[in-house]
């Protein structure tokens, strides 16, 4: 499907006035638009509940824009909790899917009632410590069947790869042991595939982990009152690839639930998911640019952002799709790589990229960039991240997370000499204006 920028040249040029590329942009109207979507898909499951994987995009007024239509959080840290809490989400709206989880976090939590995911059997006991000998009365559990993922167009994962979750024998040991020492209520989690740009996985996942529910409450007992399909919900980077299509996922789910759940009496099982990127990675993109073009033995447009501000492409090889705003419909009759800063090879946004001709000046605009996006960033070089911004459905941007300056950098060195020194060269740094290149 053809990729059309959410934002126009003449509206960029206007808000870079104000907010100095880079920027994250995120579009208001396609959150919302969405969120409805997918509440509706699965409006058939009375208990159903998205949790909003935090890491995805960790940013309060996207986080409070989808809690507006009842979707809560699903953290993976104590930041994330917090900022839950901040918000001020009621416990059974955060769901904590952690691994390796420090005890802190555990404690934290428990504290402010959110419902704890664990990723391994051995955490049983773990956390029974941790909250000084007592469980709390809601425990999900992670699964992980091993093996590989396989659907019927050939995408796979490979679960038997993954540091997450317990085998099937632990997790039947799990649920024994936790209903021994009192959990009341019980969940079960798996996340088995990433980016899946078909309407299959959840479906299958869903047949996988009701199959397995049902089997629980024969041999232990234990009834479970949700199931996480948790996230995996992918998106198409490219153009020749077409999105997911959630009414038929949710559709295909029911479908699961009525063929496997309900003939075992399990009619009132709740159906939860934890989509980050499916939520809001094609609702966010990167604002960058041309600043430096480059004649070597390659053709070379050098941006003002780089991996710092998205990571995906320097880390996974990601593909994301560039427009050059103002020349959607011109000839890509050009081949570049578009590049960052950094001293990495590997900071390039596209390799020979066919694109049209590039002016300095010209704004690209670097789609897909919601999920995973500003969240990844890391300061590599020195380098600060930018300001993240929200399109209104008004049409105006407004700030929702103002870019770092070069004392965000330094504020841990507080405990220095050094410290005084370089705020004093923070005010040199202030004085200095550019003229217009
Ligand atoms: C990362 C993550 C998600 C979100 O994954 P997406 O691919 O962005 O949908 C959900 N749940 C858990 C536990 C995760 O680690």
């Amino acid at each position: 499907m053809k990729k059309v920028p959410f934002i126009t040249k003449e509206q960029v040029e206007k808000i870079a006035q104000t907010f100095p590329t880079p920027f994250h942009i995120y579009d208001e109207k396609g959150i919302r638009k969405n969120a409805e979507a997918v509440q509706k898909a699965f409006s058939w499951n009375p208990g159903f509940r998205e949790y909003f994987a935090v890491k995805a995009t960790p940013n309060p007024v996207l986080i409070s824009i989808l809690n507006e239509y009842g979707i809560g959080t699903d953290c993976s840290s104590m930041t994330e909790l917090m900022m839950s809490e901040a918000l001020g989400l009621s416990g059974e709206q955060i769901m904590f899917s952690s691994n390796d989880t420090p005890a802190r976090e555990y404690v934290y939590a428990d504290k402010i009632g959110a419902t704890i995911n664990l990723d391994d059997i051995t955490h049983i006991e773990y956390l029974e410590k941790a909250l000084g000998g007592r469980l709390p009365k809601i425990i999900s559990c992670r699964y992980n069947p091993g093996g590989v993922f396989t659907m019927s167009n050939g995408i796979m994962d490979n679960p038997g790869d993954a540091k997450y979750g317990m085998t099937t024998e632990q997790i039947f040991e799990a649920y024994k042991i936790l209903k021994e020492k009192g959990v009341e209520k019980f969940g079960i989690h798996a996340f088995l595939a990433s980016n899946t740009v078909t309407n299959e996985y959840y479906p299958k996942l869903a047949g996988q982990l009701f199959e397995l529910a049902v089997k629980i409450k024969e041999d232990t007992g234990v009834s479970l009152s949700f199931i996480n399909l948790s996230g995996g919900v992918g998106i198409p980077y490219t153009e020749d690839a077409e999105p997911n299509d959630i009414a038929i996922i949710g559709d295909l789910v029911r479908q699961q639930y009525e063929k496997i759940l309900i003939p075992a009496g399990m009619g009132d099982v709740a159906i939860f998911t934890e989509m980050g990127r499916f939520m809001m990675a094609p609702y966010g993109g990167l604002v960058t640019r041309a600043i430096h073009e480059k004649h070597t033995h390659k053709e070379y447009i050098g941006v003002d952002a780089c991996a710092v501000n998205l990571m995906r492409p320097a880390m996974y090889g990601a593909y994301h799709h560039i427009t050059v705003l103002g020349k959607e419909d011109a000839a890509k009759d050009h081949t570049y790589d578009v590049t960052g800063s950094l001293c990495e090879n590997n900071d390039k946004f596209a390799i020979d990229r066919q694109l049209p001709e590039i002016e300095m000046g010209d704004y690209l605009f670097i789609h897909d960039a919601g999920a995973h996006g500003f969240a990844m960033g890391y300061s590599y070089n020195g380098k600060l991240k930018s300001a993240e911004l929200l399109l209104q459905e008004n049409g105006e941007a407004k700030l929702i997370r103002r870019a770092e300056n070069p004392m965000d950098y330094f504020a841990t060195l507080d405990v220095l000499p050094v410290y005084e020194k370089l705020s004093a060269e923070m005010e040199t740094v202030k004085q200095i204006t550019i003229a217009d290149l």
